[in-house]
């Protein structure tokens, strides 16, 4: 049985010293793949250290040096990335489809920080006076399991483009993805002690980095919950925290909009990555006087989504990530019939024939009220809320009705309406029209979803500390 038992430490794959391991299971068939050992405090403090000794020189690098760096991860990791597809696909479930499209965002991540940072103004002046926008010093940078490789990347490149060192900890269930990204940065020729990686349980290793006065800064992304922990315990020694939380983003079907058109693309839009995605549009908000002919419409579109083998091209949702995850989707759709909500589609137990993984039927409730668990909570799994609503303002109102602000969703035939709605949205990223991506434009919540925000020449200013130096 193959054991995951390494840490990147100062450049160099070390031996764990802990004892726990973590069993590594295919969702599609519960088969065991790997173990990984799970690492210690101690085995943090040593990553902090090696990262806060090379702090003091990669600090003080130029953007050409950077931009070098960044050119030869995205190198290294291209190189890679049939590898990397198929190892989450086995380890994660992710589809085909969508592990190959998240491939393209981790790739393209460098890319995007390249161009940043060739515009980027480390210097400037207000006032009368210099200000420098130095690095914040070393970053913790913790990660979920559904885009481990392209968060991992994303902030690890943000913060080679600020000067900044990091100690990574990524989920505990993408260790074998988090192996192949490790031989693909150690053949970067990195500089030695600039990435730092341990496995481990968010409760030692995560910890560890939330309390430890050298970490200045922690990128997080992943559950509300977890964020809190983070949040409070980064107070102490007063670290600045990026945190990308959880979502439960409405979809604006306005009246003129044409049904047949984006209905559908709802439908599929909020089983994105097999309904596991923070940014997926899990409240259909409809006019009332159509909720008849979405329905139908719906219930069609549901019919064409294939819950099947994420190895098979067709599949459009596949397994969920573990059998605790599938226990929690399961719990929300008995929630919803509880509640008393309409099953337009899907509903309890798996698929004909799925039985052997994580499989959840693609569900859809309508006639859904805002106020229901169902509309409140973040499932995680490919589970849709059609909610109706009266008119423009009762639909700005319940899209707003929720603690969540991470994404929305708008449709209408007339793009002024579209943006006057829009403006009214609590979300960081409003779509109009589609489900689109802007690797440069900022990311991240209002409200519970999170604080911060990432990407382009938002995303790193949160890894650099202004100085204003006054002559
Ligand atoms: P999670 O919060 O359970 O875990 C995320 C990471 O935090 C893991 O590495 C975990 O080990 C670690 N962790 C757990 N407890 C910790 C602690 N006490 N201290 C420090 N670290 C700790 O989230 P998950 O289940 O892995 O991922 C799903 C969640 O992530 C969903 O809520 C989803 O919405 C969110 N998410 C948000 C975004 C975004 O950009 N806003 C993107 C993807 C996922």
């Amino acid at each position: 049985m193959k054991r995951i038992d390494k840490a990147y430490i100062n450049g160099e794959f070390v031996t764990l010293h802990g004892n726990d391991v973590f069993d590594l299971i295919n969702p599609s068939n519960h088969q065991k793949i790997a173990e990984v050992v799970l690492g210690t405090e101690q085995d943090t403090i040593a990553a902090i250290a090696a990262a806060k000794a090379a702090f003091k020189t990669f600090s003080k690098t130029t953007v050409e040096e950077r931009i070098a760096i960044l050119e030869r991860l995205k190198a290294e990791v291209s190189k890679r990335q049939e590898d990397l597809i198929e190892v989450m696909i086995q380890e994660y479930g992710g589809t085909r489809k969508f592990c190959e499209m998240s491939m393209q965002f981790t790739v393209s991540a460098f890319d995007s920080t390249i161009a940043t940072l060739r515009s980027y103004d480390f210097q400037r002046i207000a006032g009368e006076t210099l200000v420098q926008m130095t690095p914040v010093g070393v970053v913790g940078i913790i990660t979920p399991w559904n885009a481990s490789n392209s968060f991992i990347c994303g902030k690890f490149a943000t913060a080679i483009a600020a000067g900044c060192t990091v100690v990574v900890k990524p989920s505990e269930m993408s260790a074998s993805q988090t192996e192949i990204l490790l031989e693909c940065f150690h053949a970067a020729d990195l500089p030695k002690g600039l990435f730092n990686l341990v496995n481990g349980l968010g409760s030692t290793v995560g910890a560890t980095i939330t309390a430890h006065p050298a970490i200045a800064k922690i990128s997080f992304t992943g559950s509300t919950i977890t964020g809190k922990l983070i949040a409070k315990g980064a107070v102490d020694s007063m670290k600045r925290v990026t945190l990308e939380l959880g979502g439960k983003s409405p979809n604006i079907i306005l009246e003129d909009a044409d049904l047949e058109k984006v209905i559908p693309m709802a439908v599929f839009g909020a089983y994105m990555n097999s309904g596991q995605a923070c940014v997926a549009p899990t409240r259909l908000l409809v006019p009332k006087s159509k909720l008849a002919e979405v329905n139908a419409i719906a219930k069609a579109a549901a019919a064409q989504v294939q819950v099947g083998l994420p190895t098979d091209t067709a599949s459009h949702v596949g397994p969920m990530v573990s059998e605790k995850q599938y226990e929690r989707v399961q719990r929300y759709i008995q929630l919803g019939l509880d509640e008393g909500a309409e099953l337009l589609a899907g509903g309890l137990g798996k698929p004909e024939g799925l039985e052997d993984g994580n499989f959840v039927k693609a569900t859809i409730f309508t006639g859904v009220n805002n106020a229901m668990r169902i509309a409140q909570e973040e499932i995680f799994g490919p589970v849709l809320s059609i909610i109706p609503f009266e008119d423009e303002d009762d639909a700005i109102a319940i899209a707003n009705d929720t603690n969540y602000g991470l994404a929305a969703y708008i449709s209408s035939g007339d793009e002024e309406r579209a943006l006057r709605v829009a403006a009214q949205i609590d979300a960081g990223r409003v779509n109009i029209n589609g489900f689109k991506h802007d690797p440069l434009a900022p990311f991240g919540g209002f409200k519970q979803s999170g604080i911060g925000r990432e990407y382009g020449t938002y995303g790193l200013e949160a890894y650099l500390e202004p100085k204003a130096i006054l002559i």
